[in-house]
């Protein structure tokens, strides 16, 4: 009897408490998502965001300054300066700017007034590899501040000027950034992801910046009505064009014999390829094809042990062409780089994957232009809508230049 009793008690106070719990890491209050371990409730959604906390140390202005090469267009040096403004006056941006039109230009201001004030400032991208390249190119620019990369497996510094981190690693930040520039937000494994979502918004403890090439309709909407900032920018950096999509189309046999022609055409002109193909597999049995006809060839896709190493001998080019998966359709920026799509057509290649897979070509001051082909057995709705924004944003920046 007593311990039936007993039992009773227990269910109520449990249910009462799985009704009123709220997961300190991910906002989650879903009570099917929620277990009970040692009388405490536990959410199991956010399961794999485990890990010490980082402390909240009080942290002083410092002086940032900013180390580039070149200056911004007055199109940047706009935007740039309105989010200094928004950020002063406590008001979230979100920046639509094409591929290649300089986003993290952009925001290196902010970012600078931020870390002078003191406050505590972090970059977020939703992949690995691009916190990577992100990083380094960060530390060439604020040369004089601590940046430092966190993302899984390597976390053992977690504070800096400015931290560079995957959306999954905010979780180890409570309430923690004053301002949190994300990039790439509609790119997975951030979209459509409630759990990094809540974690993005619980580790902030101040304003926001996101940044897309290919925002979704929801996105817009949400700043839309909340009244926030929308600000885009059209031009590349540099005022030139996005290169415009060639499709290529035929049976299988034909589609190698465009691969062929087309990379062996780049490479003629002494350039470097990206081939991007839709799956693991079809990287690895099309390198192997390449690599028969073709010299100093290597491949990349995320089951690639050492995949960074083989990105950095691109870079340098020691390979001449890169055999990919989209694990490289952001954030790489190779000079004298073109482009080609092997199977466009595969249904994983959505219009804002090939917009940005379209972007990785031309996109130095030096090497304006550059060629993408997307070699295919059929045109995909995909396919031409990637063509046309491309076609539209190029429009938009004619519009803008100076008319003799
Ligand atoms: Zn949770």
């Amino acid at each position: 009897m007593c311990l039936l009793t007993t039992n009773i008690k227990s269910k109520e106070r449990r249910c009462c408490n799985i009704e009123t719990y709220k997961c300190p890491i991910c906002g989650n209050t879903d009570i099917h998502s929620i277990g009970y371990l040692n009388g405490k409730p536990y959410c199991r959604r956010c399961i794999s965001f485990r890990g010490e906390e980082v402390e909240h140390k009080p942290s002083y202005p410092k002086k940032a300054p900013i180390h580039l090469e070149y200056e911004l267009s007055p199109e940047q040096k706009e935007l740039s300066n309105k989010l200094v403004e928004n950020y002063k006056k406590g008001i979230d941006s979100l920046v639509f700017a094409v591929c290649g039109s300089g986003k993290t230009e952009i925001s290196l201001n902010v970012i600078k007034y931020a870390i002078n004030c003191g406050d505590k400032v972090a970059f977020a991208v939703p992949r690995r590899d691009v916190v990577i390249e992100l990083t380094n190119r960060l530390k060439e620019i604020f040369i004089k501040n601590t940046v430092i990369s966190v993302y899984g497996g390597h976390h053992d510094e977690v504070e800096a000027d400015l931290v560079v981190l995957t959306t999954h690693q905010l979780y180890r930040y409570k309430k923690y950034f004053a301002l949190i520039v994300l990039d790439e937000i509609d790119a997975f494994p951030f979209k459509d992801n409630e759990v990094l979502k809540n974690i993005f918004f619980n580790s902030l403890n101040g304003h926001y910046i996101l940044m897309s090439a290919t925002p979704s309709e929801e996105v817009i909407n949400l700043f839309k009505q909340a009244g926030k900032d929308i600000l885009s920018l059209n031009t590349r950096f540099h005022g030139h064009p996005l290169p415009v999509p060639i499709f290529k189309i035929g049976h299988l046999i034909s589609r190698y014999y465009h691969l062929y022609i087309t990379l062996k055409n780049i490479l003629r002109r002494n350039r470097q390829a990206f081939v991007f193909t839709p799956t693991i597999s079809e990287c690895e049995s099309l390198y192997k094809i390449l690599s028969m006809l073709f010299k100093h060839g290597n491949y990349v896709h995320s089951k690639r042990d050492g995949r960074n190493s083989v990105i950095h001998e691109f870079r340098c080019k020691t390979w001449k062409f890169l055999v990919t998966t989209s694990v490289l359709e952001r954030g790489v920026t190779i000079k004298e780089s073109d482009v080609i799509v092997f199977n466009s057509d595969n249904k994983i290649y959505d219009k804002g994957t090939l917009v940005q897979i379209a972007g990785r070509a031309g996109r130095k001051i030096d090497d304006p232009h550059g060629d993408v082909v997307f070699i295919a057995k059929k045109i995909t709705k995909e396919m031409e809508d990637a063509r046309a924004s491309i076609i539209k944003s190029n429009k938009a920046l004619q519009d803008m230049l100076p008319r003799d």
